[in-house]
């Protein structure tokens, strides 16, 4: 099923879409915990996305497909694969939608991605400079749904400290049905990219990420995807730093606060960074399906 059809029965319901992300592991057993935490879940979420060579994942790429067909085939949950151009030329990305398309996964979200860790940009094909561009070539193909990244903050490679409409716009224009957003941690941040986007003419669901912080190394982290750290936040971490427990149940109770807010404003969606904690991913279904 094509996750637009999703996000119109829904949100015609006014119901909002609730979805997960999860990584390949970087060991087999891993992927084997991943598949006992969907197959425990109580309740499913609306879609599962699978990301591609993300969070030090790279050189796990081919296990995203292997990943979302199962969860699609044995869990019965809708799917979307990530994927990335920066590491792809136009030949590898046709013989990757091919293969995407023969497992019956329907959606992907597209996406510039980063130069991965310990890999030298000379050695990257250097053809897609921008997702829109590779959004256009999955959109030729027919087959699927295209999902895109979008930034409550901008993007850090960006001088803008907001997000740049036009890019925005390009990817709408190549094809984008909807769009997922960076995670954040203050959401008026969302709310008001939620508006601008809605007032220019985009008629595309955005779903808003949301990643509870479990540590504060964690938290430190973000702030290199783009994402700052409200004082409220800031005051959490700091309270509970040393009792590890004690900051895991304050940041999850944050993440729920932002979503509770999300939720009575209406959004489209709301799509959880799970970091493969299959605590986090039980919380979230438990509370929000
Ligand atoms: P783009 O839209 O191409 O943007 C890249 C930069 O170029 C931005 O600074 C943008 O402002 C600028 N830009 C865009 N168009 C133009 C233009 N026409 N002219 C000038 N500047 C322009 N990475 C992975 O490797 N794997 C994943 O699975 C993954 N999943 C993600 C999931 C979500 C929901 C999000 C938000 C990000 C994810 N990322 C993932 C990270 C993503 O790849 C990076 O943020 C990357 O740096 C930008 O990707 P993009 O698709 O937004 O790129």
């Amino acid at each position: 099923m094509k996750l637009t059809d999703i996000y119109k029965a829904k949100n015609t319901q006014h119901k909002s879409v609730i979805s997960l992300e999860l990584f390949p592991p970087k060991t087999d057993v891993g992927i084997e915990t991943i598949y006992q935490t969907v197959a425990n879940l109580t309740n499913k979420p609306d879609f599962i996305s699978v990301t591609y060579g993300a969070m030090g994942c790279h050189g796990r790429e081919n296990k995203t497909l292997e990943i979302a067909e199962k969860i699609k085939k044995d869990y019965d949950i809708e799917t979307m694969h990530h994927l990335t151009s920066i590491n792809n030329n136009p030949q590898q990305i046709t013989e990757i939608l091919a293969q995407i398309k023969a497992k019956n996964v329907q959606n992907i979200l597209a996406l510039r991605g980063d130069v991965p860790a310990g890999v030298h940009q000379a050695e990257l094909p250097h053809v897609y400079q921008y997702a829109h561009e590779l959004i256009a070539d999955i959109q030729k193909t027919g087959d699927f749904d295209i999902a895109a990244a979008i930034y409550p903050e901008g993007h850090v490679d960006s001088p803008l400290e907001v997000e740049n409409i036009e890019h925005v716009k390009r990817k709408y224009d190549a094809g984008a049905n909807f769009f997922i957003s960076q995670l954040f941690f203050d959401n008026d941040k969302f709310l008001r990219l939620n508006d601008y986007v809605k007032n220019s003419g985009i008629e595309a669901p955005i779903a808003a990420g949301i990643m509870p912080v479990l540590q504060k190394s964690q938290a430190e982290r973000m702030l290199f995807f783009g994402a700052s750290l409200p004082t409220r936040l800031i005051k959490i971490i700091n309270k509970y730093k040393e009792s590890p427990e004690d900051l895991q149940k304050a940041g999850m109770a944050y993440a729920c606060k932002q979503i509770d807010d999300l939720l009575a404003r209406g959004v489209d969606g709301v799509h959880i960074y799970t970091m493969n904690k299959p605590f986090i991913a039980n919380t979230m279904m438990d509370r929000y399906l």
